[in-house]
């Protein structure tokens, strides 16, 4: 069977890695970023280049998000020219940004009503993982939809995890990185104490990575702290997002997440002295300047 045409909308980090394996993989492409600047490289490459979501998503058989936030995917889908307004009857919508249940269960409804089914598809990997090809996704949805997908998911990750219906891919997603930003916020704390302490750092660190704390994103960030660098793989901004849903996520279950807060006000003070743009890692400055 011949391979479905792909819209493919956010080039960033996450969305260039994407799109490029789905190129990889022979998946006829159609690109949109709105910087149009990330999607000349694609254009090069065999993509065509749309000058709008609206425009990307024409002769579709999915069309892939992989934007900032809930406001991007609002704009992408939604927007004066989103794509939404030109899929095709049965072309399938996948969502793979990070964004709150509330607005994947909108987004369902509006796919529904142009006759598109809605998967989200959050990932769990970052920039290498994403070149790779060897992401894991977190979907949320209908089975049988998912199994349509399954080949496109296949060219970008190494596991697919069907959790439940529409927004449960989100949620687990959002559970995940509150977890994440928990531990980066600790590793950062506990690093600041090691250097103003006078330790060897080394030696360590080497009893934290090693032992039990030394989850591999401990170990990758930890390496990235002490380097330092803070060269973007993950944005600080963007955990910062991640923590705020999840927190307000926790709230709908009755859960406050008081632990997640802690580390939200950690990323949002780095945020405000300048570090957004940076990597996650990058969160540790504010520890070391105390
Ligand atoms: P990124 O490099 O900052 O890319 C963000 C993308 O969103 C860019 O294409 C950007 O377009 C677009 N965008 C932002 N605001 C927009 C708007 N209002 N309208 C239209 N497009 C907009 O971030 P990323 O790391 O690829 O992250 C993308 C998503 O993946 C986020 O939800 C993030 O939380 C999630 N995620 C990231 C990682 C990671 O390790 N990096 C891992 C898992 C999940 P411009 O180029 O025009 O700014």
């Amino acid at each position: 069977m011949s391979k479905p045409r792909i819209a493919f909308l956010g080039l960033g980090i996450m969305g260039g890695g994407m799109a490029r394996r789905l190129l990889a993989n022979g998946f006829p492409l159609t690109v949109f970023n709105r910087n149009a600047e990330k999607s000349k490289p694609f254009a090069n490459d065999g993509a065509r280049v749309a000058n709008s979501p609206r425009e990307a998503a024409e002769n579709a058989g999915a069309i892939i998000s992989m934007v900032a936030d809930d406001n991007a995917s609002r704009s992408v889908w939604l927007g004066e020219n989103g794509a939404l307004a030109r899929a095709t009857t049965g072309a399938i919508c996948i969502e793979c940004s990070t964004v709150t249940v509330g607005w994947i269960r909108e987004l369902a409804a509006a796919a529904q009503k142009r006759k598109s089914e809605l998967l989200d598809a959050p990932v769990t990997g970052s920039k290498d993982q994403a070149a790779a090809g060897e992401l894991n996704f977190l979907v949320g949805g209908d089975p049988a939809t998912l199994e349509t997908v399954r080949p496109v998911l296949a060219a970008m990750g190494k596991n697919v995890s069907l959790l439940g219906p529409a927004g449960s891919g989100a949620l687990v997603k959002l559970i995940n990185n509150a977890v994440c930003g928990v531990q980066i916020a600790s590793l950062a704390e506990a690093l600041a104490m090691i250097e103003r302490s006078g330790l060897d750092r080394a030696s360590a660190l080497e009893v934290l990575t090693g032992g039990a704390p030394g989850s591999p994103l401990v170990k990758a960030v930890a390496a990235r702290m002490t380097a330092p660098d803070f060269t973007p793989m993950f944005l600080l901004r963007l955990m910062a997002k991640d923590l705020g849903y999840a927190i307000a996520e926790g709230k709908q279950a009755s859960v406050e997440l008081a632990i997640a807060a802690a580390a939200l006000d950690s990323f949002q003070q780095s945020v405000a002295a300048g570090h957004g743009e940076r990597d996650i890692a990058a969160v540790v400055e504010k520890f070391r300047k105390g």
